[in-house]
Formats: C-alpha cells, structure tokens, sequence
C-alpha cells in the first residue's frame, strides 16, 4: 500500500508518527493515522460430485487465468456472507460453507497485502452461469485442475485434496 502524502480528511501535509520500528503517517492537524493493513477477502473452493469450481479470469490482472471464485469483504459483512455472495456473483451458484481450510497473507501489485481467508464450500443449487468478469466457469475433476496461480489457491487445493475432503 502506497504512503499518503496529505491527510486524506484535511488536506495537511503529513508528518511521521514516531516511536515504532516504521514510524506511520500521521497527520498533525487532525490526528490521523494511515494504519497499512491487510485487505481482508475471501475465497470458495466450490465442490459438487467430487469435482471443483473454477472461473476463467475475462478481465485483468491475469485475465485468462483458471482462479476461484474470490473478493473483498464488504464493510459491515461477514467473512461467510462474502465468500457465498461472491460465488453466487462470480458463477451464478449457490453454496453452504462447510470449514474454512486456511488463511493466507498474499501480495498484489494494485491492492497491497491482503488477507485470503479460503473456505471449502458445498454447491446446493444456482444455475451455473459466468459472471461479468469471467470468460467461462466449469466444474473440474481434481486429476484435470489445471496449474492455479497464487500460493493460496495453490495450498488450499493441496490441503482438500490431501485431507480427501471431497
Ligand atoms: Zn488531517
């Protein structure tokens, strides 16, 4: 996440909050601390008949990737309602959560950090439908998945299938 250079409430320019190892921005005139946090987001390793949902990126970054459904939590949201909510958006299905599998810090060039939280989902119903940024959305058996891009996607799948979670 990049620095501010002006206090995004009052316009001043800011200074250095001191007394850490990485001293935070902080604005003189109004009190403000830029906080660099994680973005918390979820993701949905779908199941249905022992195979896998995936979607095909249509939009960049990494459009034509095979990824799952992913997103960022709302304000106000809880972790499952985002992961079903994005399932349902991004392929027209509708899913129970049955674990989560784990949690990720991963690194994005346009967001910063941000915090993956997997969870492993059971389809129940929906008709399956690609969103408006992907290209396609098919189910896979686990022996075709084809190569996932980030470490969280990656391990999570790895985790179900070594756990024979589906
Ligand atoms: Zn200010």
């Amino acid at each position: 996440m990049r620095d501010f250079a002006f206090c995004p409430f009052c316009g001043t320019k800011l200074g250095k909050k001191e007394g850490r190892k990485e001293p935070r921005k902080h604005c003189p005139a109004c009190g403000f601390t830029q906080y660099k946090n994680p973005v918390p987001s979820v993701g949905a390793i779908s199941v249905k008949d022992g195979k896998v949902l995936l979607i095909k990126r249509g939009v960049e970054p990494a459009k034509g990737a095979w990824v799952f459904p992913t997103g960022f939590i709302d304000e106000g949201e809880s972790p499952p309602h985002a992961c079903l909510r994005e399932l349902k958006e991004e392929t027209g299905l509708e899913g129970k959560i049955i674990r989560i599998v784990e949690a990720y810090a991963e690194e994005a060039d346009i967001y910063g950090s941000i915090l993956v939280i997997m969870y492993l989902v059971k389809v129940t119903g929906g008709k399956l439908q690609p969103g408006d940024d992907a290209a396609d959305a098919r189910f896979f058996k686990p022996i075709e998945l084809p190569d996932l891009l980030f470490n969280c996607f990656k391990d999570s799948m790895a985790r179900v299938l070594k756990d024979k979670l589906i």
